[in-house]
């Protein structure tokens, strides 16, 4: 129900859980994030508030410049600790975050299924994760243009960023029917569901527009359409204060 990530010069963890508890008005019954630690794809998710999940992480050391974090409000499988975001790919090497509910994933879980992929929670959110997997894997597509043509299969509505351990300068997130607002820093940007988690770190912020997928390449954002035409980012300032 909630998103933020993170790309850039900062310490990505403490960023993303201020962030969700920025959203926790939204509603939510777990938390998670996913950090690229040491080229490492890490993913800490529980079920319960943010301080939970912030209490069951206070000794470690968190060592991350990306990330992305997720509260999520149960659609597809109960909450509990496994069907919490963010969620691997079947070779771990992906991770995503999902608001939102991709209608048709019972179909396409099948297909996967039959190609030999292994789901661990029951949510739809991780059947989205693997289709973009299998899609780059069968295409030899880039990681971006997999969440594309994903997409183009997909019914229903989503707000979502992908992280890859492949790609540590990369971050690609989509949205329809769900927000996402992206913050546009000096070198670093931010993804939220409203600018809340954004406000203190910088004023310029791009609206998703539904139907876009956007990406953060070595320290670019660029936006394209679902129908694979390029768009120049607005940028605004935000006029709200904290
Ligand atoms: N449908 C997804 C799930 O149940 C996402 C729910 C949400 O928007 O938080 O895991």
């Amino acid at each position: 129900c909630g998103i933020v990530a993170y790309i850039g010069i900062r310490d990505a963890y403490p960023l993303i859980i201020k962030g969700l508890k920025r959203l926790e008005y939204r509603g939510y019954d777990s938390s998670g994030v996913a950090l690229l630690e040491n080229s490492e794809l890490n993913i800490y998710k529980k079920k319960g508030k943010v301080s939970d999940l912030e209490n069951q992480l206070a000794d470690k050391k968190l060592n991350a410049k990306i990330g992305i974090g997720h509260t999520r409000w149960a659609t597809h499988g109960e909450p509990n600790d496994v069907n919490a975001h963010p969620h691997f790919s079947n070779d771990h090497k992906l991770a995503i975050i999902h608001n939102g509910i991709i209608e048709n994933y019972a179909s396409i879980k099948q297909n996967l299924i039959g190609k030999g992929h292994i789901f661990q929670s029951a949510t739809d959110t991780e059947v989205l994760i693997h289709f973009i997997e299998d899609i780059q894997k069968e295409t030899g597509t880039s990681l971006e243009e997999a969440v594309r043509l994903a997409l183009l299969e997909v019914v229903g509505a989503y707000a979502i960023v992908v992280i890859s351990v492949d790609f540590p300068d990369q971050l690609i997130a989509a949205r329809k029917g769900s927000p996402l607002v992206i913050g546009v820093g000096e070198n670093e940007f931010f993804f939220a569901s409203d600018a809340t988690p954004i406000i203190e770190y910088t004023k310029d912020v791009v609206y998703l527009d539904d139907y876009e997928v956007a990406v953060i390449r070595d320290g670019q954002l660029s936006i394209q359409n679902l129908d694979n035409t390029q768009k120049v980012p607005y940028i605004q300032k935000l006029e709200m204060e904290l």
